[in-house]
């Protein structure tokens, strides 16, 4: 097939990473007979710093363009004085925006050679297979923002229609895996909660039947995620729940560093990104970890291009090289971790 894929480096470890991430999109372009046409364009802070725009124009062009978007990583000291007025957040935010993604997907899965690797025990940990589907335009984050003299507000909206297209997206992953829906709220106290419950209550009775609904108020989820994380399937969630608590899980697997994301829309294009950020600390020593940026190209490949077969490869490879312990330093012991590139080389090896 043909496919056309900008990629946006970005900031910090992100060209690193996403070196990696190329490298293996090409790789299996070429096993597999497929054309991927990679354009690279400025993003962030090194938009910023070549532009004066985070997101310049024809970089949302090509975004907006391309079957899909990988992204590495934006941010940094440099650009985050407080009085600074132009941010690498603000493109990410209108990226987002303008490619209409509304669902940002987060698969967490715990590989058995890095059970020690977790502050959690290992017994707590084995088998987790769960996947976070947070709600990434609404809430708290973009309602009406206020400041007075003695107090300052932020006001939450969701509506009717945000939450039933977040849930469907939910509830048809669901399908695909243990049928298991846990739905996220604070309907003891919000009022988008009470309506986010109400929604998703009579959508899945409505549309998806064979999904078992569970509805858990947030400080309890953040209780239980860490109690019994291998009882959760899919779990939906507002915004800003979703933010806090994809950190919390990310913990599960041991390291910012591993973890992928896939944020969507209504059609197949989509934004993939790891979840971590620049990782201004460890930059420019090529020891970040770039397993997150391959496995959401691998998500890229399942979710924007319909390669099933391409991307569990790829999922394998990446097991495969962890279980070699090609592990870079955020997740080996002192004297045996891998560079960033050897790390790459263990995924390509086993391509
Ligand atoms: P971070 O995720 O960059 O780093 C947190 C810690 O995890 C650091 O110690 C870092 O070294 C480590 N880490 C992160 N990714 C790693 C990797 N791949 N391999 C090994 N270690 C890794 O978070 P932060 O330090 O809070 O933020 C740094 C900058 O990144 C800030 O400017 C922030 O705004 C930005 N940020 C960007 C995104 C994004 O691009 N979507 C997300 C989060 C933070």
């Amino acid at each position: 097939m043909k496919a056309h894929i900008a990629v946006l480096p970005g900031d910090g470890i992100g060209p690193e990473v996403m070196a990696e991430g190329v490298r293996c999109l090409r790789a299996l372009a070429e096993r597999h007979g497929h054309t991927f046409t990679l354009t690279e364009l400025p993003f962030g802070g090194a938009a910023i710093d070549l532009t004066g725009n985070p997101l310049p124009e024809r970089t949302l062009h090509t975004c907006l363009a391309a079957d899909a978007v990988l992204l590495g990583a934006i941010g940094g000291p440099k650009w985050s004085a407080p009085e600074a007025k132009v941010r690498p957040e603000q493109g990410l935010l209108a990226l987002r925006r303008a490619l209409g993604v509304y669902a940002n997907l987060r698969p967490v899965k715990v590989h058995p050679a890095l059970l020690g690797a977790s502050s959690l025990k290992p017994e707590v940990l084995e088998g987790i297979d769960l996947i976070f589907v947070r709600e990434l335009t609404g809430g708290i984050y973009f309602g009406e923002k206020r400041r007075e003299a003695s107090s300052a507000t932020d006001v939450c909206t969701y509506t009717v229609e945000e939450i039933e297209r977040i849930v469907r997206s939910a509830a048809r992953l669901a399908q695909q895996r243990r049928r298991k829906l846990v739905s996220i709220d604070k309907a003891n106290v919000l009022e988008t909660s009470r309506l986010w419950r109400e929604v998703t209550t009579r959508l899945m009775r409505a549309e998806f039947p064979d999904v078992t609904l569970e509805h858990m108020l947030v400080d309890s989820a953040a209780m239980h995620l860490i109690r019994r994380p291998r009882d959760f399937d899919v779990l939906v969630t507002e915004n800003m729940f979703g933010d806090i608590l994809t950190d919390e899980a990310s913990m599960l697997a041991g390291s910012l560093g591993l973890l992928p994301s896939a944020s969507l829309g209504e059609g197949r294009r989509g934004l993939y990104e790891p979840i971590h950020g620049s990782a201004p600390d460890i930059a420019g020593r090529g020891i970040a970890n770039p397993y997150g940026t391959i496995l959401s190209a691998a998500l890229l490949l399942r979710h924007s291009l319909g390669l099933t077969a391409e991307a569990d490869r790829l999922e394998k490879a990446v097991f495969e090289a962890i279980s070699a312990r090609a592990l870079t330093p955020d997740l080996a012991g002192a004297g045996e971790a891998v560079t960033t590139q050897v790390a790459g080389d263990a995924v390509l090896n086993r391509l």
